[in-house]
């Protein structure tokens, strides 16, 4: 008897925009140190990991019954956390939550781009950006940057005034290079784009708490247009959670309820989430030990002869290594020695995430050793 035919994805009738495509994933590999996804190294503390236990046990006893539907507690509570951490005043009314920011940017490409609607990035950048505008039928168009990748504001407001794209996508600080946009280079952006098309700015500042800057929540004012996206993944050290928020104008909030699936925020969700914002004080304090990681991972390397991109996140982009298959021989010398740093197909660089102090170290005697090899 011959062998069962495998059925492959391709044999499927998929969408042809999805044909001979992979899914997106870093590797998750089993190595001592990994700094490759820019988790939050820090478990949450015993305290909140009770408190959290406290409000799902609540909530457990509700769970035959949807959750709230328009999360309004939580929300209520996030918009109490950006009006003290983001140098604006915002209310329920201006905040949504889903799972994951990668559910706030999808649920924004269902409402405002889609098929015949394109989308813009400044790339390199977060690579879901486009994914998921292609998972929402929206056609992508890959925005300039710098070599020293800054946006140009001439050259990307001239890639806005040809391609009047209906969605515009500013990471900051950006991911995988960690700089920072300036407010007046985000003006500039909103501003050509709204000549060009009415269209949705999305300023995505997943990172934004680990920045030497402040938030760019308070351009929200007066700018219809403009949404800040964010997520508890990283700052809360709750990537595991999966809750990600916006704050725009309150129109934006009603219009992305008429795309989101009803119930779509599980009641056990909520619970944590909540419980997580109520140790903000607690959790912003490994923040800022981060921020001090970061900073010296920034000068190691460079006293160590490495080029860094200036970050404002809690991860650091660092090369150069020149010639074909530098880049990925040397993620795979630091691997060899135990750490897992990432290759974001960004040629010359890698890119590692602020680990504990401990992490930090065997990753910098790690590149010190490849420097060694390599001089
Ligand atoms: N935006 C940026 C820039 C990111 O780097 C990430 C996570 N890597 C996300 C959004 C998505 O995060 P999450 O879905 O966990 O909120």
């Amino acid at each position: 008897a011959g062998a069962e035919p495998v059925t492959r994805i391709d044999d499927l009738p998929v969408r042809d925009e999805l044909r001979g495509k992979s899914p997106y994933g870093a590797p998750q590999l089993d190595v001592p140190v990994r700094l490759n996804t820019n988790e939050n190294p820090y478990p949450l503390p015993e305290p909140l990991v009770e408190r959290i236990a406290e409000r799902v046990r609540a909530a457990a006893r509700d769970l035959n019954r949807y959750p709230d539907r328009d999360a309004v507690e939580l929300r209520t509570e996030l918009a109490r956390y950006l009006t003290r951490t983001g140098g604006h005043q915002v209310t329920r009314a201006h905040v949504w939550a889903a799972n994951g920011s990668n559910e706030v940017i999808q649920q924004l490409l269902q409402t405002f781009g889609g098929p015949g609607r394109t989308a813009i990035g400044f790339e390199p950048s977060y690579s879901m950006h486009s994914l998921i505008a292609r998972g929402t039928g929206t056609g992508w168009i890959s925005g300039p940057r710098d070599d020293d990748f800054t946006i140009d504001v001439d050259a990307a407001t001239k890639a806005i005034a040809e391609n009047r794209p209906d969605v515009v996508f500013i990471t900051t600080p950006n991911n995988p290079t960690g700089n920072a946009v300036s407010a007046e280079t985000v003006l500039a952006l909103h501003d050509a784009a709204q000549a060009a098309k009415p269209s949705v700015v999305v300023v995505d500042e997943a990172y934004v708490e680990f920045s030497h800057g402040a938030s760019l929540l308070p351009l929200i004012e007066g700018r219809p247009h403009l949404v800040v996206s964010r997520t508890m993944s990283k700052a809360f050290g709750a990537a595991g959670l999966r809750l990600g928020y916006l704050a725009a104008d309150p129109a934006v909030v009603d219009a992305v309820q008429l795309v989101r699936l009803p119930y779509h925020l599980s009641a056990v969700t909520q619970a944590t989430a909540l419980a997580a914002l109520e140790h903000t004080d607690t959790l912003l304090g490994y923040v800022e030990q981060l921020k001090a990681e970061r900073d010296r991972l920034v000068a190691e390397l460079r006293a160590t002869g490495y080029e860094v991109t200036d970050s404002d996140a809690n991860f650091v982009q660092f090369g150069r290594f020149e010639g074909e298959g530098a880049t990925h021989a040397a993620w795979q010398r630091i691997l060899d020695r135990g750490v897992l740093v990432r290759d974001n197909g960004v040629p010359g660089w890698l890119r590692v995430s602020a680990g504990t102090p401990a992490e930090n170290d065997a990753f910098l005697d790690a590149v010190r050793e490849l420097k060694k090899e390599q001089s």
